[in-house]
C-alpha cells in the first residue's frame, strides 16, 4: 500500500457510494411527499457534510493541500481504512435496499409511508448515519492529513449531532406508540454503545 492506492482507494469508494445512491436518487424524486421539516436548516447541514466527506478530500487528494496538515504515511492504517471503507458499502448498500422508497436526503415523511424494522433496521435505528460514520473512518484511515482526515467526521458528526433528535422526533409523531416501541428495543447507530 502506498499514498497514491490510498488515494485510489478513497476515490474508488467516493464512486462505489455513488454508484449505490443513484437509482434511489432517481427514484425519490418521483416518490410523493406528505410532508417535510425545516428544509433550509437540513440543506445547510447537508452542505457542512457534503464539503467534509467530500470537497476538503477532494482537494487534498487533487492538489495535496493543505500541506502543513501532512504526517506520515503508516500502510497498516490504509490497509485498515480499505477494509471499514468496504463494510460502509456494504452496510449502505443494504440500508438503501431495506428502506427502499421511504429513504429521502432531507427529513420527510412519503405519502404511504411506513416504518421500517426489517433486515438492518432490525438492529439500529440508523444504519444509513452508521454508514456515514464508517465513511467518515475510512477517511480518517486513507489520507494521511489532519485536516482531510477529520473533515469527514466533523462534517458528518455535525449533520448527525443537530439531525437525530430531529428525526426521532419526527418518526415519534408519524408513527406514534410503534415508534416507540422500536426505539425502546433498538439503539441507534451502534448496539451496546448509542
Ligand atoms: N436515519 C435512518 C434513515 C436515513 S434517511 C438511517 O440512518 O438509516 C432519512 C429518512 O428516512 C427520514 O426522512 C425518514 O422519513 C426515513 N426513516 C428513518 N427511519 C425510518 C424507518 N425506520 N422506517 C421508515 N422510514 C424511516
Amino acid at each position: 500500500m502506498t499514498p497514491l492506492i490510498a488515494k485510489l482507494v478513497w476515490w474508488t469508494g467516493v464512486v462505489g457510494w455513488y454508484v449505490i445512491r443513484y437509482p434511489h436518487q432517481r427514484r425519490a424524486r418521483k416518490t410523493p411527499t406528505a410532508s417535510r421539516r425545516e428544509l433550509t436548516r437540513e440543506r445547510v447541514l447537508l452542505a457542512i457534510s457534503f464539503a467534509g466527506l467530500f470537497i476538503i478530500p477532494v482537494i487534498y487528494v487533487t492538489t495535496g493541500e493543505p500541506r502543513f496538515a501532512d504526517y506520515p504515511f503508516r500502510p497498516v492504517l490504509a490497509w485498515l481504512g480499505t477494509l471499514v471503507f468496504a463494510l460502509s458499502l456494504l452496510l449502505f448498500y443494504h440500508t438503501h435496499r431495506d428502506l427502499g422508497r421511504f429513504w429521502s436526503v432531507t427529513l420527510e415523511i412519503r405519502q404511504t409511508h411506513r416504518l421500517v424494522t426489517t433486515g438492518v433496521y432490525r438492529y439500529v435505528r440508523h444504519p444509513m448515519y452508521a454508514a456515514f460514520f464508517l465513511w467518515a473512518i475510512a477517511q480518517a484511515l486513507l489520507l494521511p492529513n489532519w485536516i482531510a482526515s477529520l473533515a469527514g467526521l466533523v462534517g458528518f458528526g455535525t449533520l448527525f449531532g443537530f439531525r437525530i433528535g430531529r428525526e426521532e422526533r419526527m418518526m415519534e409523531g408519524t408513527f406514534g406508540d410503534a415508534y416507540r416501541a422500536y426505539a425502546a428495543r433498538t439503539w441507534r447507530v451502534l448496539p451496546g454503545v448509542f
